[in-house]
């Protein structure tokens, strides 16, 4: 059971700034990283295939996506500023880890039953 989720402080500056690029639209990137014992840890950023956003939803097209046991989940923002999870992403998340951005920068995760994971940012320059 996943209860934890580590992002470079990098990465989550990153995802704001493209949550910001894309407003008012939802964006959607894959978390790509590893799962040590409780902790998800997360590398890096991918944009998926066949990415567009709308107003209300970011779509991908998950058939499209290669077998990749690399991919630990997803983050989208909610332009609306709610950092909590609609039934369809719980629903339809892609990995076990499903992270959100409640515009323009609050960041949590979440498992797939909906869960509030804990998130660590860590500085790799220390
Ligand atoms: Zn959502």
């Amino acid at each position: 059971m996943i209860n934890t989720v580590s992002m470079p402080e990098q990465l989550k500056e990153g995802v704001l700034e493209y949550a910001r690029s894309g407003y008012p639209n939802e964006v959607l990137l894959l978390l790509r990283g590893k799962v040590k014992g409780e902790t998800a840890f997360i590398e890096s950023l991918v944009i998926p295939p066949f990415a567009r956003g709308s107003s209300n939803r970011a779509y991908f097209n998950r058939l499209a996506l290669p077998a990749d046991r690399s991919l630990v989940g997803s983050i989208h923002s909610h332009p609306s500023g709610v950092a909590l999870p609609s039934t369809e992403d719980l629903l339809y998340g892609y990995g076990p880890v499903i992270m959100i951005i409640g515009y323009p920068d609050e960041v949590r995760a979440f498992d797939k039953n909906g869960k509030m994971l804990n998130v660590i940012f860590t500085n790799e320059n220390m």
